[in-house]
C-alpha cells in the first residue's frame, strides 16, 4: 500500500498483490466485493457507479488506470486527463475503501502476448473507428478481475459498445463476476458527463449539449414513426452545422449493434448511438429509443 497523498482514509493501492491479500482478508469477513474499472478524471458518472456498488456489495473497489493498451492514438493518451488527488479527494465523500491505482510497468511487465478479439461487434462503430480499442478493453479488464476478484463490476451505458463486449467476454469466459450496468449521469443541459469534457473550452461545452439536443429530437422523432435515414441525415446535419465532424449517428439494436432501419416490430433494447469529434475532443452518447 503507497502513501496517499491526500492523506485520507481510503486505502491507495500500487501493488497488485498487496491488493489481493488485503481483498482475501476480507473475503474471509464474508464482505462481498463490488469493483468500478475507471481511467480516472472522476466525475458524477463514477460516483454513480460507486453508489450502485455501495447499495449492492458490502466493500466497494475502483481501479484509476488509464490503460494505454486501449487508445488508438498516442495524442488521445498523451492528453487524456490525469487528476488523482482530486480524484481521491472525491471517491473520500464516498463509500469506497480501496483503490487501485497501478503504474504501467505493473501491469504490462512485459508486451502481453495474449489477444482478445469479439467478432461482429468489434468492427462497427467503436470498433471501426477506434481499431484495437476492444482488444485493449478486454486485456485490462480481465487483467483487472483476476486480480481484484469482484462479485459484481459496474459498467456505465454511456460507453455502450463497451458494456456489450464486457458482457460478452465475461459470458465466453466464464468469469465469475456480474456485470451491472448503469444509467448515464448528465449534466443540467443533457450533457454526458465524461473525462473528455475536461478538455474542452465554455464556448465548446456549450457547443456539445447539441449532441444530446440531436439524440433526444431524433428519438422522438423515430418514436412518432418518421422515416429513421431522414431523421439520421437531418441529426448529421445539425451536428456537423454546429462544428462537429461525425463519425457515426445510427439506431441499433444495444445487445447485437446491428443496425435497425425501423422500430416497428421491435421489443427489445434499441439505441441511437453517436460518436463525434469537437476539435480536437472525441465524445460519445447514445439514447435508448425502445
Ligand atoms: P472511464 O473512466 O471513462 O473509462 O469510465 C469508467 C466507467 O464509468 C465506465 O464504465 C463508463 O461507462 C462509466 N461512465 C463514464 N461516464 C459516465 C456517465 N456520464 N454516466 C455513467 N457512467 C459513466
Amino acid at each position: 500500500m503507497s502513501p496517499n497523498p491526500t492523506e485520507a482514509k481510503i486505502k491507495v493501492f500500487t501493488s497488485p498483490q498487496e491488493l489481493s491479500e488485503y481483498l482475501n482478508q476480507q473475503r474471509r469477513f464474508n464482505r462481498s466485493i463490488g469493483f468500478v474499472p475507471t481511467m480516472g478524471a472522476l466525475h458524477q458518472g463514477h460516483v454513480s457507479l460507486v453508489q450502485k456498488a455501495e447499495s449492492e456489495c458490502e466493500l466497494v473497489v475502483m481501479s484509476i488506470f488509464v490503460n494505454p493498451a486501449q487508445f488508438n492514438q498516442s495524442s488521445d493518451y498523451t492528453n487524456y486527463p490525469k487528476t488523482l488527488e482530486a480524484d481521491l479527494l472525491l471517491l473520500e465523500k464516498t463509500k469506497c475503501e480501496a483503490v487501485f491505482c497501478p503504474s504501467i510497468e505493473v501491469i504490462y511487465p512485459q508486451t502481453s502476448k495474449t489477444q482478445f478479439s469479439f467478432g461482429e461487434i468489434e468492427t462497427v462503430f467503436e470498433g471501426q473507428f477506434r481499431p484495437g480499442h476492444f482488444a485493449g478493453v478486454g486485456l485490462i479488464v480481465s487483467k483487472l478481475f483476476n486480480i481484484i476478484g469482484p462479485c459484481k463490476a459496474y459498467f456505465g451505458e454511456k460507453d455502450l459498445q463497451q458494456l456489450a463486449v464486457i458482457k460478452q467476454m465475461v459470458y465466453d469466459l466464464n468469469f465469475p463476476v456480474e456485470v451491472i450496468p448503469c444509467p448515464t449521469i448528465r449534466e443540467i443541459s443533457g450533457l454526458a458527463q465524461s473525462s473528455r469534457n475536461q478538455r474542452l473550452n465554455p464556448k465548446e461545452l456549450e457547443i456539445a449539449t447539441t449532441i444530446y439536443k440531436v439524440l433526444a429530437s431524433a428519438k422522438t422523432e423515430i418514436l412518432g414513426f418518421s422515416n429513421v435515414e431522414l431523421v439520421i441525415d437531418k441529426g448529421i446535419q445539425v451536428l456537423s452545422e454546429a462544428g462537429f465532424k461525425v463519425e457515426y449517428l445510427s439506431l441499433v439494436d444495444a445487445l447485437t449493434f446491428s443496425p435497425l432501419n425501423s422500430i416497428e416490430g421491435k421489443s427489445s433494447d434499441s439505441r441511437l448511438i453517436v460518436a463525434a469529434w469537437l476539435g480536437e475532443v472525441r465524445l460519445i452518447d447514445n439514447i435508448r429509443v425502445l
